[in-house]
Formats: C-alpha cells, structure tokens, sequence
C-alpha cells in the first residue's frame, strides 16, 4: 500500500492506524486473544461518516474488509487489508412509546440495558451483556431467554448497512428485502451495519441464577435435566453446564480451582412457580450452593457469570437433536468426571425449542430452529501444549456426539471458520444458496471474505 492510498482516510475523524503506529496494537486487540492481528490498516471509525469513508476506500483499492466491535467473535487472525473497529459507537436510543431502541455499531449489551431497563423494558442479549449488540444479533442471536421469546434477530425492524459498494443503504421487511433477510442470521456478509432498531420486551425483573452442584455430580444432574426439560414451559429458560474452573484470583473464591455441574435458569413468569419448577433439578444431587432468586434484568450477568476480562479461548459448537439417554452417557464418557485432566473450561448444553421454533416474521437465515438443544464448548489456550489439548478434546467430543446433531452449528458460536463446507455448517443449503446470491448482489468482488462469510455465487 503506497502513501496516496491513504490520503482518501484522511477525512476519516477516528483513528487510521499502520502497524508501525504506537496505538496500533490496542485498536486491532479484542476480547479474545487467542487471534494476532496483523491489518494493513486499522480506522477507528466515530460515526456513520467514517464508515462510508473507509468502505468508499476500500471499494477504490479493492481492500478486503474485516469489522470489530468488541472482539467477542474473534476467532480467525486478520492478516491484511483494512479493519474498521467501531467501539466507539456506543450510541443507544430508546423510545418507550414504541418500545424500541436504536443501536450504533459499536454498543454492547450492557449499553442497550442501561438505557432501555429504567423504562421497564428488556433485550434478548445473550450469557454476557459485554458482547456487542449487532454482531450477536447478525449471528441470530441466541438469547437467555430464548425459549421465551426467540432470536435476537426476530426482534429486528430495521438496519443502517455500507455495503461494500461504499453506499449507506437502509433496510427493513419492505425496503431491499433480500439484504434484509441477509442480515438476520447471515453474519457480517454484506456489508458493516452502522445502526440498527429493535423491539424490546415490557420486562424489568427475572427469576434468574445458577444451581451449583459439584462435577462428580454431573451424571444425577445431567440425567435429572434431560428428563425435565422436556416437560418445561416456554418461560422456562435454562442450560447444563460442566465448569471446570482455574485456580485464578479473577474467578470469585465459592467457585474458583474447582469442577462444577450447573444448571443455569432464567424464567420470566411469577417467581413462586418458577420456583416451585425448580424442584426435580434441586432434588436430583446435593446443591451446593443456589443463586436462583428475582432479580432486576440489568443483573442478567449473574446468571452465567461469563468472564468479563479478556482471554485467548477457542470456542465451538454443534445443535443436537434432543437429548437422549444414549447421548447423555455419551456426553459423559467424553467429558465427564471419570475423564482425567480434561482441558476444557466449559460445557454447556442449552435447552432450545418453544419460541427458539416458532418461525420469523420474516425470512431469515437461521438454521437451528429444529434443534432440542445446543452444545457448545469453550477452552481456554494457555499456552501451545494446552491449545492442543483443547483443539483434541473439542474435536474428539463433537465427533462422539456428531449421532445426535441436526448437522448444523450457529454462526455466533461456531469457533474459528474453516473452508467452505465448515461454514456452510451454520446454514440451511437454501439460507446458504441465498446469502451466497445476496452477496454477488452486494459484495460481487467479496471484500468481505474473512471470518464467518460465503463466497459470491458464481
Ligand atoms: C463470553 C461470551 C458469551 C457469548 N454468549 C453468547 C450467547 O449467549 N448467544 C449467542 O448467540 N452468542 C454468544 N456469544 C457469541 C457472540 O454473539 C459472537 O462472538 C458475536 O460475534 C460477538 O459480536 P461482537 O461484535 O461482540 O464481536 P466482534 O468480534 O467484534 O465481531 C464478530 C463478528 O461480528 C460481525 N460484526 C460485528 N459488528 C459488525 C457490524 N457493525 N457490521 C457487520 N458485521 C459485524 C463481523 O462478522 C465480526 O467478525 C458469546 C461470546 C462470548 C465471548
């Protein structure tokens, strides 16, 4: 890239950043470490304006285009071309007449809550509300209270989108159709959203919290789950999870250093008959201890107590069927107590159907709605020899449990993207076959072509 390249960027109002630059490192690092990043070139966009500017460039140059906003996804090192961080864009306006919030590329969960719970009104944010809103919800979104209330994405009325002919476009069910069904479940394939506005629900207050019982304990739990969740009403919202948590001063001192079996809860109908639901999961092992209890939705973080600062971790996932008793002992011998050493930090198993079934208004992207339930795992990559243990023991699960998959990952989810049938994996052939003609449309030259995206149809 020569000098006059650049000299377009220069109206740009944020940062425009070459790796020999002292801020460079920090405005590529995201919340996952495991990737380096190494762009030509990095803008930290402020605004809308920068946005069109930097895609305007990048179609003059034929530059290929990545996007962060917090670096939750970041699972695919960007080793070229232009990188626009859009962090600062944190903008969130709610109307609490037409309950709906209007959210800049930037904005994590944890801003839309802010603003919009003092109205009475609530998102369909996932486990941490410190993952940004848009990327979350391109991906779907698979929400806590997801069997509730869908995807994050049905919630959607509109985008701001660049796409990368450089043009600011809007889109809504009416207005380019096909880039808005793109965009509901299709990742960051056609272009960078600037803004987008979604409904919020009437919702302040949830039962919510986590049952703690120790890993030897995981078989009574994982068997006792499996049994009831298929008896659950939708505003019954809940996972199982195997933690096997480091001895690190960040993890709180009741959990740190130690294997748990957990089932997570969130319930959105009257806190005495959550409660109450709650009893073949309380009577299934000794708790060790209980967190389930009302709570404001702006402390929905309590729930699955993510980890907030960043890490190197490689995530990964499958959607299973359902969750029968031969893929519970399956499940088990994988990944369960009696297996020595086992390196990864986190398994979880949601429980999918109710509303996570019910169609969209409109079409959209998502593959997962026949699945009973979603297995995801996360490792954390300390080092070459624990990196490799974690990719082993990954793999090795998800091959034992591939009998029970519906075939299908969620994009959101679905770890470092691999060739093109990898990522085919997070789509219906017919979601695929359209986002692929939806991107000759919008990007033929695919700039947009690393991380989780498809190639142009020919
Ligand atoms: C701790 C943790 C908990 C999570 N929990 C859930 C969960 O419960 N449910 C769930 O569905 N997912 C969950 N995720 C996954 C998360 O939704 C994805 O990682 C998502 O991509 C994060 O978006 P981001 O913008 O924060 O990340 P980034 O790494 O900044 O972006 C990831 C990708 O999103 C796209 N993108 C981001 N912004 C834009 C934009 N403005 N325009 C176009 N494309 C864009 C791009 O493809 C980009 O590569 C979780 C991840 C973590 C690390």
């Amino acid at each position: 890239m020569t000098a006059p390249d650049l000299f377009a960027l220069s109206e740009i109002k944020g940062p425009v950043l070459r790796p020999t630059d002292d801020a460079y490192a920090a405005e590529v690092t995201g919340f996952n470490l495991a990737p380096r990043h190494t762009p030509d070139i990095v803008v930290g966009a402020t605004g809308t304006a920068d946005i069109v500017t930097a895609m305007r460039w990048a179609a003059a140059t034929r530059t290929p285009v990545t996007v962060q906003a917090t670096g939750h996804g970041a699972n695919f090192p960007i080793n070229d071309g232009l990188l626009i961080n859009t962090s600062r864009m944190t903008d969130v306006q709610v109307d609490p007449v037409t309950r709906t919030a209007t959210i800049a590329a930037g904005a994590k969960w944890r801003d839309v809550l802010n603003a919009s719970v003092p109205h009475g009104l609530a998102t369909l944010n996932g486990s941490s509300t410190d993952v940004g809103a848009i990327g979350y919800t391109l991906g779907g979104g698979l929400p806590v209270l997801g069997r509730a209330y869908g995807y994050a994405s049905d919630l959607v009325r509109s985008f701001q989108v660049v796409t990368p002919d450089g043009t600011l476009r809007y889109t809504d069910y009416d207005t380019e159709p096909d880039l808005f069904r793109a965009l509901h479940g299709g990742k960051g394939n056609v272009g960078v959203v600037t803004e987008m506005t979604t409904d919020l629900l009437p919702l302040s207050r949830i039962l919510g919290g986590g049952i703690y019982c120790t890993g030897a304990d995981a078989e009574a739990l994982l068997t006792a789950y499996a049994d009831w969740t298929p008896t659950l009403p939708p505003e019954m919202c809940t996972s199982f999870n195997l933690l096997r948590l480091p001895p690190l001063p960040e993890i709180p001192e009741p959990l740190r250093g130690r294997f748990w079996s957990r089932v997570t809860v969130a319930w959105t109908g009257a806190p005495a008959e959550g409660q109450n639901l709650l009893a073949p999961i309380r009577a299934a092992a000794p708790v060790v201890f209980d967190t389930v209890a009302d709570m404001s939705y702006t402390d929905v973080d309590q729930i699955y107590q993510d980890p907030q600062d960043p890490l190197p971790a490689r995530e990964s996932c499958t959607l299973l069927r359902d969750l029968t008793p031969e893929a519970v002992s399956t499940f088990l011998a994988e990944a369960g107590p009696a297996v020595p050493d086992y390196p990864l930090l986190l398994i979880e198993i949601r429980h999918m159907g109710a509303a996570l079934s019910r169609p969209c208004a409109t079409e959209d992207e998502i593959c997962a709605r026949d699945a009973g339930y979603f297995l995801e795992a996360v490792g954390v990559l300390a080092g070459p020899e624990a990196a490799e243990a974690v990719e082993r023991a990954t793999a090795s699960l998800l091959t034992a449990m591939a009998p029970y998959s519906t075939g299908h990952t969620m994009p959101n989810l679905h770890g470092s993207p691999g060739d093109a049938t990898d990522r085919a994996r997070a789509w219906t052939p017919e979601a695929y076959a359209h986002l692929q003609r939806t991107k000759s449309t919008y990007d033929p030259a695919n700039l947009l072509r690393y991380g989780h995206t498809v190639a142009p149809a020919a």
